[in-house]
């Protein structure tokens, strides 16, 4: 059987990506399998111990390049199974297989699995196996145990018995493939629990597999035990300097650091020139040591993509496969010698050790003789075959030291080999000290695992502690944000607080001011109310003064006009003067004169009767023109207060509406012409009035002329009366009695239609006055509504007065836009102020509110951070609980089943087993204390 490395090729179809980006296939296998060509940049030929073409089966990679790796454990051998090839080139689909349980795509490991029990089934019953199953991690240089996390750095040992082995690794026992699978899947469920936890650990981590199988016989006692080691390698693509996934330089050198190292042991393995191999520069090849040119029967498995698309990685997979392919290992059978093998062995030994106790004498002599300065002949020159044949059996072999003895082969002592552990140190030692060196090792390696895990521990407690810096950092960071934020925005809030409040009292300020002004326009706008009244009543005053003064004249002037009294009066004294007459010399009339003055007295009556007549219809007149009069007045009042009424309408009207005064011109140009036209109605109608009166007066004037004349004509005729009475008095001296009694009772009734007529020319007189005194009051009224009118008049076309108006005008117009433009300030400004208030009120419940979350958040980032120091607590509680508890119960592990040594007889019989717990269902048929152990302390 050949010892150099078995190297096998399996090629993945294309994926979907590699087809996305428009990669071919450039992978031609030959007919043999053996030989590939890659065709793609460079023209590249690849011999290998398989070539599997990119369909082929599972099952077909198994048959042809592992199934007898599984013999060979069985038998003792160690073995070893590496997949090797960049990240998605079928690694795990190779080893694992895509489902454990589904028998067309399990990969090799459930394979392997299966293949050992039933080597386990078709053994001899003599024979009896156990089966051990361990399961771990190589991430960031820590060994993890896969089924038991918690173990986490484990170290790695050497000793005599075990070789090299990882201190601490659970090894569950299992004895069937159902066993292994749930093993696997706990593993694996553990290991998928920490890629999620650490971003495509899974590429980047070394999963092994270990399967030791152990068989005893029970007739010799004999024991061998074979180690399987089924290892998915991290991909083999280069990580980037700063890694794939933002790691630091450090993290990238020490994932790849064991892949390396790998290389590095492959070419110091291969390359023919290395004496010493860097096993121990990293954890996998000092895991693989014995798999990697020692005592193993290895397989290689290149896992590569056929796409022109990863043409790169697929050569640079394909060189290490090639050059793995060359190296040479020793597999030797792990045996525990039965006693008889032993002295065998003994004796070989003893017989090789005269041997080479022979050539060394033999050769000593020789080198003495060159030292000395002579020639040996080439014919006497030292050989083992010589020795073995006897020519040098004269030497004094049993003088030579055994510590001189050159070691058997290469840099291993003989105890080595009969060991079969790998050449361990390079260097030569002696067996003592190379125990004592192992031993330190060891020692070291714990101190160095300890220290490491208690610088994980305390890294772990750094990174917590920075998560929670940062936390508390961000915390802080965006409070203090929060924290400005609310500050400038309160400092904006009191800034505007203040300039609110500023502008209020400034507002308030400007309304004070404003009612002020308003107060004292108001007080003034009454002063020249009152000015106006009084100048108004001053007016009035003067007026009525004027008018009595101009009544008094003019009654003078009108009463003059008339001597009516006078003239009456001398009628009247005529009257008398001719009655007193008549008295004296009333006997001197005639009868004729008698009959004529009888005559003359009816006529007179009839005269005082159209008199009496006319001074009736003259009363009646008066009603009417009483009636008249009053009239007048009434409309005179009527317009008089219509007047007085616009007056006022106009003042109340420039005063109030003081936006109107734009059109103040306008109002004053109507105000004009209504005055003018009421003026001109009134003065027509009074002048009507005092025309009718005229007339009325020149018809009365007539009348009293005609009155005077008749009374002229009275006189006259009484005149003549009396002549012709007193020419009767003469004549009829004998009537004289009777006629005196006549003529007595004709004056008595004379002077009584006299008394009568006086009386009725004093009402008449009184009357007449008073007419007049209408009239010249209503002329005087006229005059007065004349000069008003003129007033009016001259005011509005008074230029001057104009000019003043107009700058009145002007002034009220500016003092009313003041005036409104104050008023709006006024009204906005209350608006604002109201706003602002509102606002205030707003803000001051918002800055409330504020306060209050901000209280709020304190607390609850107190609150929190009790919870979270809480937490803390109990984590770090719980840890040093744990820590404890591992001290107490080392190996402590999820998995229940697989801590005692579950033996199997060859042939399927299972071996009786003391049941160690009462639930113990299984029967086992023996009891295995060597294995008892599940994992090594
Ligand atoms: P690796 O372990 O090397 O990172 P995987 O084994 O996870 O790669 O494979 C990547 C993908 O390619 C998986 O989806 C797997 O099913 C698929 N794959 C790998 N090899 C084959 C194959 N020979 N036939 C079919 N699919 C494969």
């Amino acid at each position: 059987m050949s010892n150099n490395i078995k190297v096998v090729c399996r090629f993945r179809p294309q994926n979907s990506l590699e087809i996305r980006e428009g990669g071919v296939p450039i992978l031609d296998i030959d007919d043999e399998g053996t030989h590939l060509r890659l065709k793609g940049e460079g023209d590249n030929t690849f011999a290998f111990d398989k070539v599997f073409g990119m369909n082929t089966p599972q099952k077909d990679v198994f048959d042809y390049s592992i199934k007898t790796i599984v013999d060979d454990v069985t038998a003792g051998y160690n073995g070893t199974v590496f997949a090797y090839g960049q990240t998605g080139s079928g690694k795990t689909f190779t080893m694992m297989g895509a489902d454990i349980d589904d028998e067309k795509t399990r990969g090799i490991i459930p394979r392997i699995i299966g293949q050992i029990f039933d080597s386990i089934m078709a053994a001899p019953s003599n024979l009896e196996f156990t089966v051990k199953v361990s399961y771990m991690e190589i991430y960031m240089e820590k060994v993890r145990d896969l089924l038991n996390p918690n173990m986490d750095n484990l170290p790695i040992h050497e000793d005599k018995t075990h070789g090299v082995y990882v201190k601490g690794l659970l090894e569950v026992y299992v004895s069937s493939s159902e066993d292994v699978y749930e093993v696997m899947r706990n593993g694996s469920g553990n290991r998928v629990v920490a890629s999620t936890n650490m971003n495509a650990e899974s590429s980047r981590s070394h999963s092994i597999v270990v399967v030791t199988i152990t068989q005893k016989n029970m007739d010799t006692g004999a024991a061998k035990s074979g180690k399987l080691y089924l290892v998915d390698l991290a991909g083999s693509e280069k990580v980037g300097k700063t890694g794939a996934s933002g790691q630091t330089l450090e993290e990238a050198k020490k994932i790849n650091k064991s892949l390396t190292a790998l290389g590095m042991v492959i070419n110091s393995l291969t390359d023919g020139k290395s004496s010493h191999v860097p096993y121990r520069d990293s954890k996998l090849t000092r895991i693989l040591q014995e798999s990697l040119g020692g005592n193993s029967r290895t397989t290689l498995i290149i896992n590569c993509s056929p796409s022109s698309y990863n043409e790169a990685e697929t050569l640079s997979t394909l060189r290490f496969g090639m050059r793995a392919k060359s190296i040479k290992n020793k597999a030797k059978v792990n045996a525990d010698l039965s006693p008889a093998e032993l002295k065998a062995l003994l004796k070989k030994v003893k017989t090789e050790t005269i041997t080479f106790r022979a050539y060394i004498a033999a050769l000593e002599v020789e080198v003495n003789q060159w030292r000395a300065g002579n020639i040996v002949p080439e014919d006497k020159w030292v050989t083992m075959e010589k020795v073995t044949r006897g020519d040098f059996n004269n030497a004094s072999a049993s003088s030579i030291p055994p510590s001189a003895l050159p070691p058997a082969s290469g840099f291993r002592s003989p105890i080595q080999d009969d060991l079969s552990r790998p050449a361990t140190p390079a260097i030569v030692l002696e067996k003592d000290e190379r125990e004592e060196f192992l031993k330190r090792e060891n020692e070291l390696m714990d101190q160095i695992t300890e220290k490491e895990s208690e610088l994980s521990h305390h890294e772990k407690l750094l990174d917590s502690l920075k998560e929670e810096m940062n936390y508390y950092k961000e915390q802080e960071i965006s409070v203090t944000q929060e924290n400005q934020l609310m500050t400038s925005e309160l400092s904006n809030l009191r800034l505007q607080l203040q300039k609110i409040s500023y502008e209020s009292k400034e507002n308030s300020i400007t309304v004070d001011s404003l009612k002020e002004a308003n107060q004292e326009l108001i007080a003034e706008l009454e002063e020249l109310k009152k000015s106006l009244i009084e100048m108004r009543n001053a007016q009035k005053e003067v007026v009525h003064s004027d008018k009595e003064k101009k009544k008094a004249e003019k009654m003078a002037q009108i009463m003059s006009g008339f001597d009516v009294p006078s003239e009456i009066n001398e009628k009247e004294r005529q009257i008398r003067d001719a009655l007193v007459k008549l008295e004296l010399d009333g006997n001197g009339l005639t009868a004729e004169e008698l009959v004529s003055l009888r005559k003359d007295l009816t006529d007179s009556r009839v005269l005082v009767d159209q008199h009496t007549k006319t001074i009736d219809d003259l009363t009646e007149e008066k009603g009417t023109i009483q009636k008249k009069k009053s009239d007048l007045e009434s409309r005179c009042a009527t317009l008089e207060q219509e007047y007085e009424e616009l007056l006022d309408k106009t003042i109340a009207e420039e005063e109030a509406q003081v936006q109107k005064n734009e059109d103040i011109a306008e109002t004053i140009t109507t105000l004009k012409s209504k005055l003018e036209m009421q003026y001109a109605s009134k003065k027509e109608s009074q002048q009507r009035e005092i025309e009718e009166l005229r007339s009325e007066l020149e018809k009365k004037t007539i009348e009293h002329s005609k009155l005077s004349t008749a009374m002229n004509d009275l006189k006259s005729a009484n005149d003549q009366l009396q002549i012709a009475l007193s020419e009767q008095s003469f004549r009829e001296p004998t009537d004289i009695s009777e006629k005196e009694k006549e003529l007595e009772r004709m004056r008595k009734t004379m002077a009584q239609q006299l008394a009568d007529f006086e009386m009725m020319k004093k009402a008449l007189m009184r009357d007449l006055q008073g007419r007049c005194e209408k009239v010249v009051e209503l002329e005087m009224s006229l005059d007065e509504t004349r000069e008003q009118y003129n007033n009016v008049l001259r005011a509005s076309n008074n230029k001057a007065q104009q000019k003043k108006m107009a700058f009145l005008e002007r002034n009220l117009e500016q003092l009313t836009n003041v005036q409104k433009q104050l008023v709006e300030q006024n009204s906005s400004l209350k608006k604002e102020v109201a706003i602002a208030e509102r606002k205030l009120i707003a803000r001051n419940e918002r800055i409330q509110s504020l306060e209050a979350l901000l209280g709020d958040a304190q607390e609850k980032l107190i609150h929190q951070n009790q919870k979270f120091e809480a937490q803390l607590q109990a984590v770090r509680d719980r840890l040093e609980q744990a820590r404890t508890q591992k001290a107490n119960q080392p190996g402590l592990s999820s998995i229940n089943f697989g801590r005692i040594a579950k033996p199997l007889r060859g042939g399927g019989n299972v071996v009786n087993v003391e049941p160690n717990t009462e639930g113990d269902k299984l029967k086992r048929t023996s009891w295995m204390p060597g294995f008892m152990n599940s994992s090594r302390q």
